[in-house]
């Protein structure tokens, strides 16, 4: 693909990149809004600032160093994995919620609103809604689109812009920045830094997973992408590799189901709302709903349906403490009735698990060490007082991904934080920022026009990783991006 793309036909200018820029007396520069990463929050933002109304000039600059539009969830693979969420609950668009499901019914006109469909498909979806943004907005609104890394970004000296830079060098000068860089790599398993012969997968969404048939293979991590790497895994090895999967509980995600709503919508949040003040009764009270929506005729996922649109007001209103409760004794659970598997995907991996193929275990890797041609991981599992051993042809390591800010290895990243423009939260569950998505900075400072959207939200909303959380974030934060100059920096 070309270093500088856009959808509308003009080239990159050469005035965006400030070491050009020209002498000459021309019209009032647009103002620049650059987006770094452009997965599905990056996309979501463009697509959305594109279609809002700009009385002034305005131009959206998409750097990502990947493929467009598709992030690490909906990339072109080899293998065709399904979405965790059924059709009609992932539209980008929170105002036209079937815009995904009609979009697929053009390739799959059976598709209804409660398939879970193919992810590439909705990566085209995304792409798709992207150019059709673009080509519907108005001349005086342009979106551009740099393939390049961004390394780092910095404050110029004597104005309030951004200096972004890239890979090759180059640097733009730009009014607003938001981040959209998506999830951190899993933190590496201690021991496997060593093992450099593909038989230790750091992140397997980096690199494909081919198991081989009588190997024995252990996966780090029991959620979601535990489950897309192990049966990748055994379709690559016809079904006869033997999987161990470790982690702390060894809790695997629960199934979807057809939800069956048995209360009115608002009775949930209206009996949640007053159980906030305490971690243990917002337990006692999200079990007592769902018994009860049980007891009614329908089922325990309509009491997290009712939690999860109160997340983030509940999780602000929590203290320190009782959040700190929340990641060390609930977390696991809340993870695994939460984020859930199709049913199609959750079958396959009992089956698995029924025949011996895969087995859960619950317990904590210690030590990962290499004796020749196998792998020596020593773990204890849960309760137990004594350490085993399990030799294994390959470790995986589907832990997720590694929050905590000062051990990142993203360069861009790191540049941030080094310059205190980017800092943890005291839990260090991702990057800390103000109602807005701006960036708070070592001082506690807001920062004036450099944003964040995408899963390093959680600190303040704890749920922001899938579509419907982000879309929310998105629509939020192009709105704001779109305020007319001078409200821009200070608003
Ligand atoms: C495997 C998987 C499946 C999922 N399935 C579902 C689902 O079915 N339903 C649902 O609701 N949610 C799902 N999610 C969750 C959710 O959709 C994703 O977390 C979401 O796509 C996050 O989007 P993002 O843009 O913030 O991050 P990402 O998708 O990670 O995108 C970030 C982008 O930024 C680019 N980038 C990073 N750093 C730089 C840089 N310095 N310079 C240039 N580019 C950079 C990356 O290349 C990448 O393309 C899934 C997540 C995963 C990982």
């Amino acid at each position: 693909m070309d270093a500088q793309q856009t959808l509308t036909g003009t080239g990159l200018s050469d005035a965006l990149f400030a070491e050009r820029a020209p002498a000459r007396v021309s019209p009032p520069a647009p103002r620049t809004v650059i987006i770094v990463g452009a997965g599905f929050s990056g996309t979501a933002v463009a697509i959305h600032l594109l279609r809002l109304p700009h009385a002034a000039p305005l131009r959206v600059v998409l750097v990502e160093r990947a493929s467009f539009a598709r992030g690490v969830a909906y990339a072109r693979r080899e293998k065709s994995y399904l979405l965790n969420v059924p059709a009609a609950r992932m539209s980008a668009s929170s105002t036209d919620p079937l815009e995904f499901l009609r979009y697929a019914q053009r390739t799959l006109p059976h598709a209804t609103a409660e398939d879970f469909l193919p992810r590439e498909l909705y990566g085209q979806y995304l792409e798709s809604s992207l150019l059709a943004a673009a080509v519907a907005s108005p001349p005086h609104v342009r979106l551009e689109r740099v393939h390049r890394e961004v390394i780092a970004i910095e404050k110029a000296r004597r104005t309030r812009a951004l200096e972004v830079y890239l890979e090759d060098g180059r640097r733009i000068i730009s009014h607003n920045v938001v981040l959209a860089t998506g999830n951190p790599q899993p933190a590496p398993l201690r021991g496997c830094e060593e093992v450099r012969d593909g038989r230790y997968v750091a992140d397997p969404w980096r690199a494909p997973v081919a198991f081989r048939a009588g190997e024995t293979v252990l996966v780090a991590g029991t959620g979601l992408t535990m489950a897309d790497i192990v049966l990748a895994g055994q379709d690559a090895a016809r079904g006869r590799a033997t999987i161990h999967a470790v982690s702390r509980h060894g809790l695997i995600p629960a199934r979807q189901g057809h939800l069956q709503q048995v209360h009115d919508p608002c009775h949930g949040p209206h009996l949640l709302q007053g159980a906030s003040v305490s971690l243990r009764r917002l337990v006692r009270d999200v079990r007592a709903l769902a018994e009860e929506s049980e007891r009614c005729g329908g089922d325990w996922r309509e009491a997290i349906t009712a939690v999860r649109s109160l997340v983030p007001a509940l999780w602000q209103r929590l203290a320190a403490h009782e959040r700190r409760r929340f990641l060390r004794h609930v977390r696991s659970y809340w993870d695994v009735h939460r984020h859930r598997l199709p049913e199609r995907t959750w079958s396959a991996l009992d089956d698995l698990r029924r025949s011996g193929r895969l087995l859960v275990h619950a317990g904590r890797i210690l030590a990962v060490q290499s004796t020749g041609r196998q792998l020596r991981v020593t773990w204890r599992a849960r309760g137990a007082g004594a350490s085993g051993t399990l030799l294994v042809d390959r470790v995986v390591n589907c832990t997720g991904p590694e929050y905590d800010l000062r051990h990142t290895r993203e360069r861009l990243l790191r540049s941030l934080v080094v310059q205190g423009l980017a800092v943890s939260d005291s839990l260090a569950l991702g990057i800390a920022t103000d109602e807005f998505g701006r960036l708070v900075d070592t001082s506690g400072r807001a920062a004036a026009n450099l944003y964040y959207i995408g899963p390093m939200l959680r600190p303040r909303y704890w749920e922001t990783t899938a579509v419907q959380e982000l879309r929310a974030h998105a629509e939020r934060l192009a709105c704001h991006l779109a305020l007319p100059a001078g409200s821009w920096a200070s608003a």
